[in-house]
Parts: structure tokens; sequence; C-alpha cells
């Protein structure tokens, strides 16, 4: 999860409902930004120094407020020191849990919720972008995380395919996001896979969690795990159409995929899923790599986009930062958030 606006020390884990599992957030645009621009690259964010570490202004102040300066290249790394936490010498630490590093993580797509008609962009557009992400620049940056054996998650991932459930009830609790996520599993819509991310991606009449904490108010995704009988522990996650709350949960009111009818949603999702993705990987239970504020690989670089180019679609004009293959032929533009690398010292990229 990012943090709260007001207190960036807040703790960033709550207790799901649906048992002792934590999980971990991504916030709406209007919180993480306020506090990601104010905490750690302050006025002028954005330089477009976001492939180089020295270049970066805003990787220096990241890593001086994480309390770890940057240090020689030589010196990151998988070398760490034995026992406890490791050294967090790129700006994140290894914490000794579990990372998704046996073969590739699968990511499996289940669609829930009354607002997903045909011609919506989500239906097409998030498929193609889950089967192209593991050839990408961008989830390579996944590649310098590794786990106690020194296995790194792979340069890769597969795309589970989708499934449909029926919608029962338009606002879900965290218990009932894992119960239908389960459902796929015991039903046998999906296969049950201890190396795949299941995705719920609910459209935007739905609602997620409770008064307190909630889709569009405190989150706009997040992702956690549970175990399922029979199966195991199984790693998901949670995301809503950002169509719900566009101002929250999108970057911009036109997405680079976006329609007329349904301009911000598709976008807004496909970066938060990707977020969520390689977060789900690094850090599957929790309690793997995180930095000492809590936050995971891309929570620490939530909401920012490095250098933007812009171009227009039927619906308008708006801004990517990322052009991938199309499985239907041709390319895509996506504008993703970035994500933090662990090499180097450590520093929010694209690549
Ligand atoms: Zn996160």
């Amino acid at each position: 999860m990012l943090l709260c606006a007001a207190s960036p020390a807040a703790a960033r884990r709550r207790r799901a409902s649906n048992g002792n599992n934590s999980i971990d957030l991504n916030n709406p645009a209007n919180i993480n930004s306020a506090s990601y621009h104010s905490l750690y690259n302050g006025p002028g964010n954005g330089n477009g120094g976001d492939n180089s570490n020295a270049g970066g202004n805003g990787n220096g102040q990241a890593n001086g407020l994480d309390g770890d300066p940057n240090i020689p290249r030589g010196l990151s790394g998988h070398a760490r020191p034995g026992g406890g936490g490791g050294s967090g010498s790129n700006g994140i630490t290894y914490w000794g849990g579990p990372v998704m590093t046996k073969a590739a993580v699968t990511a499996y797509i289940i669609w829930y919720g009354n607002n997903w008609p045909a011609g919506h962009p989500a239906l097409t557009v998030i498929p193609d972008f889950l089967q192209i992400l593991g050839a990408s620049a961008w989830w390579r940056m996944s590649n310098t995380y590794y786990d106690g054996a020194n296995a790194n998650v792979l340069p890769a991932v597969n795309f589970g395919g989708s499934v449909t459930l029926a919608t029962s009830k338009t606002t879900l609790s965290d218990a009932d996001v894992f119960n239908l996520v389960a459902s796929t599993i015991t039903s046998g819509k999906h296969p049950a896979d201890l190396n795949g991310v299941y995705f719920l991606l609910t459209s935007k009449d739905v609602a997620q969690g409770s008064v307190r904490s909630n889709f569009c108010g405190s989150y706009c995704g997040w992702h956690t795990h549970g175990s399922v009988a029979g199966v195991g522990n199984i790693k998901y996650s949670w995301v809503g159409d950002s169509e719900r709350c566009p101002a929250a949960c999108a970057a911009q009111a036109l997405g680079p995929n976006g329609v007329q009818a349904y301009p911000a949603g598709t976008d807004g999702m496909i970066s938060v899923i990707a977020h969520e993705l390689t977060e789900a990987a690094t850090d599957p239970q929790l309690n793997a790599w995180y930095d000492t504020r809590g936050y995971e690989n891309a929570d620490k670089c939530a909401w920012t986009f490095g250098t933007q180019y812009t171009a227009s679609n039927a619906a308008g004009t708006y801004s990517y930062n990322m052009q991938l293959q199309s499985t239907a032929g041709g390319t895509r533009q996506y504008l993703v958030q970035r994500n933090w690398v662990n090499a180097a010292g450590g520093y929010c990229s694209m690549q």
C-alpha cells in the first residue's frame, strides 16, 4: 500500500477480515500523489531522470529519506548480511519470506460486477496487457528481486485466462473477495496454481472494503494471500474499475485505451494491476521485500510515471509512457506507474 497523505509513518498494513492476512494497498492518486510529491520529490518531480540513479533527483531524496544513502554499484546486488532483515542497501529490504521465483508468475483474471458490457475496453485490453507484460522492460525490473536461495523473480509473466463470475452483490468485503477468488479454484474455473496471482476485477458498480477503508476513498487495489483447503496458499489481488472514481484511481481523465463511454478506468486499472502484480511476485506473503516504512517495491514509485508522451485517439488526447506489442497485432500504449529497481542503490524507473 501507499502511505496515507497526512502521516507518512502511518501503518500501511491492515488486517483483512478474512483471517490473519494483511493486505497491501494501492492508494488513490489524490492521496498518493500529494504524499509522494511532498515526501520524495518535492516540486519538480518528473525530471525525466527515471532510469538514472545518479541523475534522478527524486531518487537521491528518496534514499535519503529512507535512511539508505546510495552506495557504490559494486556493493549492491545480492550481497547482504546473513540473518535478520538484510541491509536494504538499495532502499528496500529482504525480510526472509517467500518470493515467487519457482516459475514465471501466472496472472489469472476473474471478472465480477454488472458493468462489463461488450465493448468495454477493459475486457480486451487488460488480457492483452497481461499477455505481453512479461516481455516488457517494465516487468524486468521485478527480476532484480530474489529469495533466500538467490533465485530471482523471472523476467516473464504467463497469462492464465479470464473467467466471469455471476454477480450476487455489489459491495464486497475483503472476505467476499477471498471467497470469490477461492470459488474459481474449487469450482475448476481456474486451475489451482501456487505460482499464480488471481485478480478479481470488479466493475464500476461494485464497492469494496469497509466504511473506514475502501475503494476510491483509501485505495485503488490491493494484493494479499490466503489458504484454500486442499490447494495451499494462493496469492490474489482485487482491483476495481477506476471509472468509479477516476479522479482518485486513474492518472488521467482519458487513458490511452479509453473510449468515450469508458475513458479512464481501463488504463487506471492497468497501472494498478501492474503495481499489484510485481508486489505479489516480490512480496507474496507480505514478509519478503519492503522497506523500513513498509513500502513494497511498487509503493515506492506509486503514481509517478517518468517521461510521458502525448497522443490522441478517437476520444481525445492522453499521455502514455509505455508502448507494447498487442497480441492482436500492432502496438498499444499505456500509462503505467514506475517501479523500484533493486540495484545500484535503488531507484524508480520504467525499465
Ligand atoms: Zn502497493
